[in-house]
């Protein structure tokens, strides 16, 4: 059988993902990944996670990639809905392991655990400290304890109100008894007969006046002795308890750790002092005392930031050597700065001297400036634009929507025109003749800067000496994207981001690049006034937004749409939309805009906004970046609890962009404590650099940019906070074996290119 028919038998299966056993997706990217095809391997891992609505779509790009690989996919799966041939126990897919059947490897999949192999790299996020049982009258309120004991009774009601199910358990043991509470497990009272022995893990709670234990695992019979000791807590799924993710490692464990390849060259195992994969393997999974899994951890942290720092110096070329010619930096800044209508602040001199002094050096140019919203990126851009035509050379300024686009050359140009400089605007939109004309002027040196979209990267477009390449809010940007746009060997490259990347994070994800910061804004901003507050306030924000709206002010209202997949969000916007104009603001001007717009459309509505002809935009995140509504003064932010910090404070940057006080609403559900405390942080700070630390801290790093925004995959193990002091060393390493002075085992080269192929 050939994978086309299986792609054929998936269609009339309905896109269930189920014609192979351990599901299609899964199966395909294993295949692809064994024939190098690093596409499709994604493709394949897309597909088993797509909705379904997602699935014909995708089958169709998988299928036309196969055709264009040109290899013959035949597979040797005879029958293959009963049978699959592992390729090694380790890389087999998840079915193999007895006890595991294909509705388990679904849920598995989910987490992003396919085969064998990645059941063992799926680290616990925590772990219990079980290792001693508490005698139940040593129970103290609001501690987390295991008690062992007997069940006296156990007695099934129903909360009033909810009517949830409670069950409640009198258990004893020679030191007094207490009540154990499950909620909403009604068919567990069958098992727990009085008279048998169990074992609990719960936290101590104060319930109508009396400390109940409320259970959070329970084991009776001999898993009792089992589940006490350090006891990993994996991350999980809907339909996948702990004990089912526990026994599966278990399981896979025991069969395959013989096969387990060191990942590490073992001069730098001695050098790091780290222990062997497999033995740190074993011990995050079977930890026997708190020491030894600290060592084992870090290890395996190690491993992954090393993994990480390979892949990004594979992934960028060394610093080409440059010829430039002389220039009087001090002359250029005088006549730059004459040439604004206004001082620079301090920390834009120190950047744009940072830049300068790059652009002087003998090799070109890596430089990432950091800068809050507001804090005036584009003019350092400009400030380098300058200098590298000075040095006879072309500049490219490259942002991530046409309406950013035309904002930036609206801006620039006449400074840079007033500069004796020659510029133009490249975009989608650009009509063929303009563009033919753009072109031409480019490649015979006639134009001196071109702003633009990804039309800039476009085949055709070609500099005639391009010395300078700026990427505004580079985290819309892939990887790919951002090397492309390197071009030509000789060019400096500037990426300008308004998210505040901690330090730490920066080193791990630019470990290519230098680093400056804007941590000033320009002088007479009033800050953003923040609320937070519930749904019961909905009317009372709506007065106030029709208030401002009277005095002649805009509003944005944000809905969350983080994924374009999601379609359930989508749905919120438009309700949200239709509730405002037909029912909350009949009198006023309402639109909506959101990312399944067409491009045209969204920026008609973006321009209606901007000229004033709207006045409330219901929009999703797709106002996030960069645009420019002085009059807008309110922002409301719907269901703000499932925005990251990063993300709200960059939402919020769109307003006090004006003289007025600007205030933002963030409508919540928060019941969480970490959503109230995230509450809390952003009303209380405006700094952007806090905020991006709390939200690392808080939700990990792919949460800061979205995942595929920063074209990095998740860590698993390692968290930049916690592991800081690990970077450098990895960094250090990593640069040896790039440089040949040690070698790179097959397996640690296997898992780097994965990851490269992962940065797109
Ligand atoms: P961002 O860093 O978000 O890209 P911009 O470059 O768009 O910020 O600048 C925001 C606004 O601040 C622009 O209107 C810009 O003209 C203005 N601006 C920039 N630098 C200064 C300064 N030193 N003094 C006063 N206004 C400034
Ligand atoms: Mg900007």
């Amino acid at each position: 059988m050939d994978l086309f028919t299986i792609i054929k038998k998936e269609r009339l299966a309905g896109y269930l993902d189920s014609v192979v056993f351990g599901g299609f997706g899964a199966y395909l990217s294993q295949w692809a990944e064994d024939n190098h095809l690093d596409k499709l391997a994604i493709l394949g891992k897309e597909y088993s996670s797509a909705p379904k609505a997602y699935r014909p779509q995708l089958l169709d790009a998988i299928e036309r990639e196969l055709q264009n690989s040109k290899i013959t996919p035949l597979v040797e799966i005879g029958n293959p809905i009963s049978q699959t041939v592992p390729v090694s126990a380790l890389s087999a897919p998840l079915v193999s392991l007895k006890g595991i059947g294909e509705k388990r490897a679904q849920l598995f999949a989910k987490l992003g655990v396919n085969r064998v192999s990645d059941l063992l790299e799926l680290y616990p996020r925590d772990y219990r400290d079980r290792r001693k049982l508490t005698r139940i009258c040593d129970a103290q309120l609001g501690e987390t304890i295991t008690i062992r004991g007997l069940i006296v009774s156990c007695d099934l009601v129903r909360a009033r109100r909810s009517g949830m199910a409670i069950l409640s358990c009198i258990v004893k043991d020679d030191s007094g008894s207490i009540s154990a509470v499950w909620f909403n497990q009604p068919f567990l009272q069958k098992k727990l007969q009085a008279g048998r022995q169990i074992q609990i893990y719960g936290r101590v709670e104060q319930r109508y006046g009396q400390p109940d234990l409320i259970v959070m695992e329970y084991q009776m019979g001999e898993e009792m002795d089992a589940s006490l000791g350090l006891i990993p807590v994996y991350p999980a799924t809907e339909g996948l308890s702990q004990k089912a993710i526990r026994s599966a490692i278990e399981l896979a464990w025991k069969k395959v750790h013989a096969q387990v390849q060191p990942v590490l060259p073992s001069v730098l195992l001695q050098k790091r002092s780290l222990m062997e994969h497999v033995q740190a393997l074993e011990i995050v999974h079977f930890p026997q005392d708190l020491s030894q899994l600290e060592a084992a951890r870090r290890s395996l942290v190690y491993e992954e930031l090393i993994q990480v720092q390979l892949a990004i110096l594979l992934n960028t070329p060394g610093r080409n050597k440059v010829q430039r010619p002389p220039c009087d930096d001090q002359q250029l800044l005088a006549d730059f700065t004459a040439a604004l209508s206004f001082p620079l602040t301090a920390a834009q001199q120190r950047v744009i001297h940072e830049i300068y002094a790059d652009m002087s050096a003998d090799s070109v140019m890596a430089r990432l400036v950091q800068g809050d919203v507001g804090s005036g990126k584009t003019i350092v851009a400009a400030a380098a634009i300058v200098k590298c035509c000075r040095q006879g050379r072309q500049a490219a300024l490259m942002a991530p929507t046409e309406i950013l686009a035309r904002q930036h050359a609206a801006n620039l140009s006449p400074l840079l025109n007033q500069l004796g400089l020659r510029t133009a605007l490249l975009t989608g939109r650009t009509t063929a003749a303009e563009r033919n004309q753009i072109v031409q002027q480019l490649r015979s040196g006639d134009l001196d800067c071109l702003i633009g979209t990804h039309a800039l990267i476009q085949q055709g477009v070609e500099f005639h000496n391009m010395g300078l390449a700026i990427t505004d809010e580079q985290h819309r940007f892939g990887v790919a994207q951002r090397a492309k746009l390197r071009g030509a060997e000789q060019t400096d490259v500037l990426i300008m981001s308004a998210t505040p990347i901690p330090r730490t994070l920066a080193m791990t994800l630019y470990a290519d690049l230098h680093i400056s910061v804007i941590d000033e804004l320009p002088p007479g901003r009033r800050p953003v006034k923040t609320y937070a507050v519930g749904y019961s306030y909905e009317q009372r924000i709506y007065r106030f937004i029709d208030k401002e709206i009277s005095q002649g002010r805009q509003a944005y209202v944000v809905c969350p749409l983080v994924e374009d997949s999601d379609i359930a969000d989508l749905n919120s916007a438009t309700r949200v939309y239709e509730n405002l104009s037909r029912n909350v603001f009949p009198q006023r001007r309402v639109s909506l805009l959101h990312g399944r717009m067409k491009a045209a459309e969204k920026e008609q509505d973006m321009q209606d906004f901007r000229d004033g002809n709207c006045d409330i935009l219901v929009a999703t995140t797709v106002i996030e970046v960069g645009v420019d509504v002085p009059n807008a003064t309110v922002m409301l932010i719907c269901d703000a609890e499932r925005f990251g910090l990063a993300q709200l404070h960059q939402l919020r940057g769109r307003i006090g962009r004006g003289a007025a006080q600007s205030y933002c609403i963030l409508l919540h559900n928060a019941r969480s404590q970490v959503a109230q405390s995230r509450m809390r942080i952003i009303t209380s700070t405006t700094d952007g650099f806090r905020l991006a630390e709390a939200d690392l801290e808080q939700r990990g790093a792919g949460e800061i940019f979205g995942q595929r925004q920063h074209g990095l995959p998740e860590l698993r193990i390692a968290n930049v906070f916690r592991d800081a002091a690990l970077l450098e060393p990895a960094r250090q390493d990593a640069i040896a074996i790039t440089q040949g002075q040690m070698d790179m085992p097959p397996i640690l080269q296997k898992r780097v290119d994965k990851l490269l192929s992962l940065m797109t």
